[in-house]
């Protein structure tokens, strides 16, 4: 061990006990302040996407020399941090995006939030901010969505989106990993991502800016991956897309589409179909909708799915054969995208929606993972990835 070599021996021993003696991450700890008086709840047909948050919020202080500080669940209020603050210099944040679902019976139910808590303590792991036990931190959400049960809207489609997120905190400007760090969670009251059925998007394929690279960040949901790519999708919207497609390297390699995760359906040179998303090499989001369609699609066992890559120019040749099924976008919000045109080098390549409905928003395939995943969000099957909150 480097400390045994490095360090003699009662530091050795003041170390270890250190260690042994900070606090762990425990919801038996959580402490609850209720909030006075309650907001008044917005209306299903009002809810805009991460606009109104819930009454209370979930926050948690961490220090290296002390651990994990009693949970906190108490009103939805200001942070108050100093200007130094190592977050608002360097990025030292990350967080998640996941959803909490009202079923048929009124029972609330999360899906898959181990994923979750998995990836966000790789995150947390990949800009030195500490690790917590993520069964502990859903435990406290469990707390805070019985509390806040009001605001979980009902009705399919309907969910409350949370929003698990930890800075850096500790005053210094000196480039180091954080000494003290905040965790905290918000829910906010979310609508059907598409208010009226499938609204297919256009995406602007990207060759000017880069999301992601091998070996970088991109697959850490890690603040300092998301306001690079603002100004690209300005610069996409203004030309009539959506969305960007990212694309990484010489070749054009396809990556993901804005903030969602990419797939394929076509048929491959052997004429099988087969669903095709980018591996997880380090730049791309590890997704849960992503793994749960692998995972479905899989279990259907109806086509080939591969998990490779493919560049840009593939793609349009085999969308100018008539070879790609369908494309769709993948992620919490939405569950999956439709896409149906791509902007590439001044040339407008179109994909496949339903073929047998002109006026198609949505391929069958896409609205299939969609109705599935759905079904399990809801309750409606019974399914592992769906946990009730008791
Ligand atoms: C969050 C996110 C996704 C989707 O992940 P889900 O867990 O399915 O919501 C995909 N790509 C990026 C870049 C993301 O930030």
């Amino acid at each position: 061990m480097l400390t045994s070599r490095i360090l003699p021996s009662f530091k050795r021993n003041a170390f270890i006990q250190a260690k042994r003696f900070t606090s762990k991450l425990s919801a038996s700890k959580l402490q609850i302040k209720k909030a006075d008086a309650l907001k008044p709840l917005v209306a299903n047909n009002e809810l805009v996407f991460g606009k109104s948050f819930t009454d209370h919020m979930i926050s948690v202080d961490w220090d290296e020399k002390k651990g994990w500080a009693d949970p906190q669940l108490h009103p939805y209020e200001n942070l108050s941090l100093a200007p130094s603050a190592v977050v608002f210099h360097y990025a030292s944040e990350c967080f998640e995006g996941m959803k909490a679902y009202k079923d048929a019976k009124g029972k609330i139910r999360l899906f898959r939030p181990d994923m979750n808590m998995a990836r966000m303590n790789r995150s947390t792991a990949r800009i030195a901010l500490p690790q917590f036990d993520g069964d502990e931190l859903i435990k406290i959400i469990g707390e805070y969505l019985k509390t806040d049960e009001r605001w979980i809207p009902e009705g399919k489609g309907y969910s409350l989106y949370l929003r698990p997120t930890m800075i850096g905190t500790q005053e210094m400007l000196g480039v180091n990993p954080p000494t003290s760090a905040k965790l905290f969670v918000i829910g906010c009251p979310v609508g059907p991502y598409y208010k009226t059925g499938f609204n297919a998007i256009r995406l602007l394929a990207t060759t000017e800016y880069v999301r992601a690279w091998p070996r970088g960040t991109g697959e850490a949901k890690i603040g300092g991956n998301y306001a690079p790519g603002l100004l690209p999708q300005r610069l996409a919207l203004q030309q009539g897309y959506q969305q960007n497609l990212w694309l990484f390297g010489e070749q054009h390699q396809l990556t993901e589409v804005g903030t969602m995760n990419l797939f394929i359906l076509l048929k491959n040179d052997n004429g099988d179909l087969e669903l095709i998303t980018p591996p997880l090499d380090g730049s791309i989001l590890r997704g849960v909708t992503r793994d749960s369609i692998i995972g479905l699609a899989k279990e259907w066992n109806e086509f080939e799915v591969s998990e490779r890559n493919m560049t840009m120019p593939e793609l349009r040749d085999l969308a100018k054969a008539g070879r790609v099924v369908e494309m769709f976008g993948a992620g919490t919000a939405c569950v999956v995208s439709p896409i149906k045109e791509i902007g590439y080098l001044g040339e407008d390549i179109k994909i496949p929606l339903d073929p047998k409905d002109p006026n198609s928003q949505a391929g069958p395939y896409a609205k299939r993972f969609n109705d599935a995943i759905n079904a399990i969000q809801y309750g409606e099957v019974e399914h592992p990835w769906s946990v009730v909150v008791n």
